[in-house]
């Protein structure tokens, strides 16, 4: 289901191990130690917030005991005096930890995601092969969210928590021992009562959230695939299909519903318990002489920071787990090395003419993938032009993609102007060779921002003088506010044609030596179609060009035309040695020639 897939992508449910867990703490503590003096102050401030309110029931107690119950009027406006500035000392430190933390936190997240772009840009073209961007956003967005979860919030609630509970314990403890005793028999229940509605609460809510997705995919399949249902009148059976997934979303809440209306009542009646076990224990010991009243006050105070960190605790179980698979897999993505990498000591492509060299190149995708190519060889003189044309899926685009050294070769190499292309720097590469997609990607901004990604550095007249080279300068002046036009980000405005237009524009900007050239598979029309090969036949000329021709028109023009198949190349010669040796290209040729002749 591709809608599910989509779904629930990015809910990090996985559990990590201990080990595991231990691992991802100690490099994010070695990450956030450039923070240690902020993180050390926001605990400190953090303590300090927390005193303030362990001690505001110490003061109701004194001005109950000391105040009303002794009849001072003093010591009772001390007291509410005291408490006041307690408050506003508490609300002061409670804004100061949290602007503090947000910014610890949010400051390693920011950090994180430059990392993250900075790291994926300087991935090899293989690793985007792989991997669907989908997941790599998720990286930065539902992954950094969770982390944003735990940093922002949930580590500061975490030891706000710990620091309440405890303190209390001991507070009430030392005023009373014996009625904590009585009080803390609330814990245990409590304690168990929470684990348990976490656990079977985690369950619930995947549940939920997979069932969604189901059902999302139902309904996005049936919308998709409308034509197709009705055509075959299957309206009614997509119906029903969709009414049992929705049935199922229904029940799948219903039982959250449940499971939260058996605990949280519970709890609150704990607390309510709480309450009466402190009245009637300690009014019996008031009554006995052994506590004062203020103190009876204080525990009823307390009671609320004995059951609100545990109840916490619990759900920051979940925080720290789906934290942990985030951090985990961004982690993950931060350790995958470039496989085409710079070495050290690599140095530019030589200056003059560049002859390129295919020195006996097999390749394969993955180690245990099929090899695509094997042992090709196949020298291109500077300034020739070569098609490589074959059935789909024989290895031409393969080839042209290292050529352009988007791969390395698994055995054999790649000469360029007598220098492998393993030891060149990679700029002095770019800027030798470039590569023109079959699908020129528009970003959004003008046309003339676009074609600039061509060269860095590039001046208007530098645009306008390589789309004046194509003959494309009255073609861009059309638009409605010419080269200044906006396109959407994808290029939505732009058809396929006027797309590969900006992309040939780029090309002649970047001025490369080298082009390497996939042709559109697609059919352009016709007005544009001309466009783009006027301007294609002008971007060729006077460099060294290898095209992977899926129009044998644009092979019959070539210098060379390199047949591939059958991992190598099965025949080579000019169009017309080709055709006149009667072999595969000859056949490929009679059978294209044929097919437009009848079109
Ligand atoms: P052509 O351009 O001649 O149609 P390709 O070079 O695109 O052929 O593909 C050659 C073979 O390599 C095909 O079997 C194809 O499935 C495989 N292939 C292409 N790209 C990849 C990739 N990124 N990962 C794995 N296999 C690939």
């Amino acid at each position: 289901m591709r809608g599910q897939g989509h779904w629930s992508e990015g809910v990090p449910d996985e559990s990590i191990t201990r080990d595991e867990a231990a691992r991802l703490v100690r490099r994010l503590g070695r990450m956030l130690r450039p923070r240690a003096v902020p993180i050390v102050i926001a605990s400190l401030l953090l303590t300090a917030q927390v005193a303030t309110l362990l001690a505001g029931p110490v003061l109701v107690r004194w001005g109950i005991d000391s105040g009303l119950t002794a009849h001072d009027g003093s010591v009772l406006n001390r007291a509410a005096l005291a408490y006041a500035a307690l408050a506003v000392v508490g609300l002061v430190l409670g804004r100061a930890v949290t602007v503090l933390v947000a910014r610890i936190g949010e400051g390693f997240l920011r950090e994180l995601r430059g990392r993250l772009f900075r790291h994926l840009m300087s991935l090899s073209m293989g690793y985007f092969e792989r991997e669907q961007t989908g997941r790599l956003v998720a990286r930065m967005t539902s992954d950094i969210d969770a982390l944003q979860e735990l940093l922002s919030q949930g580590l500061v609630l975490m030891v706000q928590n710990v620091l309440l509970f405890v303190g209390a314990v001991v507070v009430i403890v030392v005023m009373s021992w014996q009625l904590a005793l009585a009080v803390l028999v609330i814990v245990p229940p409590v304690y168990v009562s929470s684990r348990w509605f976490r656990r079977v609460s985690n369950v619930a809510y995947r549940e939920v959230r997979d069932r969604i997705a189901t059902n999302m995919s139902t309904l996005q399949e049936s919308l998709e695939g409308i034509r197709v249902v009705q055509a075959f009148a299957r309206e009614s059976s997509f119906t029903t299909r969709f009414e049992a997934t929705n049935e199922a979303q229904f029940d799948a809440n219903l039982h959250t519903v449940r499971l939260s209306a058996r605990y949280f009542p519970a709890v609150e009646f704990s607390s309510v318990a709480g309450t009466a076990i402190i009245l009637g224990v300690g009014g019996a010991m008031v009554h006995a002489d052994a506590i004062s009243i203020g103190v009876v006050s204080a525990f009823v105070l307390y009671l609320n920071n004995l059951f609100e960190p545990i109840q916490q605790l619990s759900q920051f179980y979940n925080t720290v787990q789906s934290a942990g698979a985030a951090l985990g897999k961004v982690f993950t993505l931060l350790d995958t090395q470039p496989t085409v990498d710079e070495r050290p000591g690599a140095f530019d492509v030589p200056v003059g003419d560049l002859a390129i060299e295919v020195d006996g190149v097999s390749f394969s995708y993955a180690p245990d993938a099929p090899s695509v190519l094997d042992d090709v060889t196949l020298a291109i003189a500077a300034g020739e032009r070569i098609a490589l044309v074959g059935p789909t899926g024989a290895g031409k685009s393969t080839l042209a993609k290292l050529l352009a050294r988007f791969y390395d070769p698994t055995a054999g190499r790649i000469l360029l102007g007598g220098a492998d292309l393993r030891d060149l720097t990679a700029t002095s590469l770019r800027h030798a060779l470039c590569v023109v997609p079959q699908e020129g990607y528009l970003f959004a901004g003008s046309l003339r921002e676009n074609v600039r990604i061509g060269r860095v550095g590039a001046t208007d007249a530098d645009v306008d003088a390589a789309i004046a080279v194509l003959g494309l300068t009255e073609r861009f002046a059309g638009f409605p506010q010419g080269l200044d036009s906006e396109v959407h980000e994808g290029g939505a405005r732009l058809s396929a044609g006027e797309r590969q237009l900006v992309s040939l524009a780029r090309a002649a900007l970047a001025d490369p030596k080298i082009l390497v050239l996939n042709e559109a598979t697609s059919n352009l029309d016709p007005g544009t179609e001309h466009a783009v090969e006027a301007a294609l036949e002008a971007l060729m000329s006077g460099r060294t060009v290898i095209v992977v021709a899926h129009r044998l028109s644009t092979a019959a023009r070539a210098d060379r035309v390199a047949v591939v198949d059958g991992g190598g190349i099965a025949e080579i010669g000019t169009h017309d040695e080709l055709v006149a040796r009667g072999g595969r290209y000859a056949a490929l040729y009679a059978a294209w020639q044929s097919h437009h002749a009848a079109h």
